[in-house]
């Protein structure tokens, strides 16, 4: 007759208690028991290492929920499972504690615990008052001991935070590790965090090759052949570059930010908990949440602006990018890759022709995207390069605009509140009513997204503002289409400038839209001439600082530039214009002045 089986179950919370030496004690105990109770131990047993049974995850999806899975297959009826405590089981309060070692009880499994022997079945539990007091007891102790190491744990996470956030500024955080991972390009030094001696260069080689728009595969591929992973991948293997963590990599820790997120108290130090109100109508509560950030916690690889920025390229860019030649040289376009560049005629973003060499086009993504053209020809990238530079520098948009910093928190807050409203809302409201509540809570989220947008590019706008040299870029060779310099000065554009919306008409001329980070507007108009001969470059005279600079630099500044741009309507307007004031000056036509100022 074969033997009853005897399985074991073993929970470590912490690799660190996962050493050898536990494991052979449980191995010991698990044979002890067999022995003692003549079983035969069976060679399958189940793990969960590294996983909290505080929160259930154990018995929701780890290993001991696979036990109970396999009960009545792999696992025969009638056989016992070995713990070492009842606690391994669970450490969730006492009742649903409970419930986990009743459904393994029912389904005919017996339950002993290797600490002291103690045998659990359906039976004994049901019928004997001890046992289930006992095991009460001993879930309530395991749960209590989890809550206070937990507590402890929050409560020095949280003093630490607030350490951090009133030390001096430009000093080392002090390290938290206790909540939450802290990044692998960062160590600590006595207490302290500071830059990972090998890794923070290898994360500012990363920055620098996104600047340059490498795709995620050339950043691994460079990563793989000169440096040795920080961390295993998801299959264990420390040889290689996870595809993850080159693709998540651009966050705000790069600018050193880091968020914890504790359980929500109040004054007195009690949890803060909110009802909840579940499918059978019965309510519940659940702890709230609290997020607290430290801006300045990690050692910085850039600031937060040039993140933002970055990110926004690296997005446009992963939207456009086209395969990348193997040419050491390449010319790069100040204009394109950032998101800035727009087709006047579909609305598309513009890019840098990579058949062309020295001297490049701006061409419209159309036919690449649609597989058909809108018909924008495209255009000569050098001379409006140069007319771009030349108005940056003379630095036309808005300097002394009010901090709206205060604005933003303010409304995102707003919002913020109306959708938790709504939320709260929708757990009490019948389901006829909850189709409409999401449409409601969706649009303002929606709305909050948008918000959250334009706070991240009017942050943007902020420092171009205050940044300063404009004026190096009079001086910058535009015609010198490989020089490195380019990517800086591409960074800058993407800070002053929003939009450039392009378009051709009559086939000679070039006209663009410039928007600016503080939405002001400026018109540029090139004529492009044929062959070698330079073209000329207008720009309307009301919208330029310095003229005396701008013209130096080859700008013609025209005062009525609509006259170039629509004849026929210009001459609409001035016409009607003449008809509305002629009966001031008593039949004396007037004329506007039209001149090109040359
Ligand atoms: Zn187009």
């Amino acid at each position: 007759m074969n033997k009853t089986k005897l399985f074991s179950y073993v929970r470590f919370s912490s690799g660190k208690q996962s050493d050898g030496q536990s494991v052979e004690r449980q191995t010991a105990t698990a044979n002890r028991i067999a022995n003692q109770y003549g079983l035969e131990l069976d060679t399958l047993s189940f793990r969960d290492l590294g996983v909290s049974a505080f929160k259930g995850k154990n018995a929701a999806q780890g290993n001991l929920r696979e036990f109970i899975n396999q009960i009545g297959k792999r696992v025969p009826v009638g056989s016992w499972l070995v713990v070492e405590n009842l606690d391994r089981l669970s450490r969730e309060e006492s009742l649903s504690a409970l419930d986990i070692l009743k459904e393994i009880l029912r389904k005919g499994i017996t339950v002993v615990t290797g600490m002291d022997s103690k045998v659990y079945t359906y039976e004994s539990l049901s019928s004997s008052t001890m046992d289930l007091v006992m095991s009460v007891l001993l879930f309530s102790r395991a749960h209590e001991e989890s809550v206070t190491k937990k507590n402890r744990v929050e409560s020095q996470a949280r003093s630490l935070i607030q350490k951090n956030l009133n030390r001096e500024s430009g000093t080392p955080a002090f390290v938290i590790e206790s909540i939450g991972q802290n990044v692998w390009w960062s160590a600590q030094d006595n207490g302290k965090v500071i830059k990972h001696p090998e890794y923070f260069s290898v994360a500012q080689k990363i920055i620098s090759m996104k600047w340059d728009g490498c795709s995620p595969g050339e950043i691994q591929r460079y990563l793989n052949e000169n440096h040795q992973p920080p961390t295993k991948d998801k299959r264990g293997n420390a040889d290689i570059w996870g595809m993850n963590l080159i693709r998540g990599f651009l966050n705000p820790t790069v600018h050193g930010r880091k968020e914890f997120v504790l359980d929500k108290r109040d004054l007195n130090g009690a949890l803060v908990r909110k009802r909840h109100i579940d499918e059978s109508g019965d309510e519940y509560w659940i702890t709230e949440k609290e997020t607290f950030v430290i801006e300045d916690y990690y050692p910085a690889l850039m600031i937060e602006t040039d993140y933002l920025t970055l990110a926004s390229m690296d997005k446009a860019r992963s939207a456009t990018r086209n395969s990348v030649n193997g040419n050491e040289l390449r010319e790069i376009g100040l204009l394109s890759g950032i998101g800035v560049l727009r087709c006047g005629k579909c609305g598309l973003p513009m890019t840098k022709n990579s058949a062309a060499k020295s001297r490049f086009r701006y061409v419209c993504t159309s036919k690449n995207t649609t597989g058909k053209s809108c018909g924008n020809a495209g255009f000569t990238g050098q001379p409006l390069e140069h007319v771009i530079l030349q108005l940056i520098a003379d630095h036309v948009w808005n300097n002394n605009q009010e901090d709206r910093t205060e604005w933003f928190n303010h409304e995102i807050d707003k919002l913020d509140r109306q959708i938790k409203k709504l939320v709260r809302l929708a757990t009490l409201t019948e389901d006829s009513g909850i189709d409409e509540l999401a449409t409601e809570i969706n649009s303002y989220k929606k709305q909050k997204r948008e918000l959250e947008f334009k706070f991240s590019e009017y942050k943007l706008e902020k420092s171009a503002q205050i940044s300063t040299g404009w004026d190096e870029f009079r001086k910058f060779d535009t015609e010198d289409v490989t020089n490195p310099d380019r990517k800086r000065i591409r960074l800058k554009i993407k800070q002053a400038i929003r939009s450039i919306d392009c378009t051709t008409f009559n086939n000679r001329y070039g006209l663009f839209m410039v928007k600016y980070m503080d939405n002001s507007e400026q018109r540029i108009v090139l004529k492009y001439n044929r062959r070698s001969s330079p073209g000329e470059a207008f720009v309307d005279i009301h919208t330029v600082n310095d003229r005396v600079l701008v013209e130096l630099a080859g700008i013609t500044l025209h005062t009525h530039i609509e006259k170039l741009i629509d004849p026929v309507a210009y001459e609409a307007t001035q016409q009607a214009w003449i008809k509305a004031n002629q009966q001031h000056v008593d039949g004396v036509p007037i004329t506007i002045i039209d001149e090109l100022t040359q």
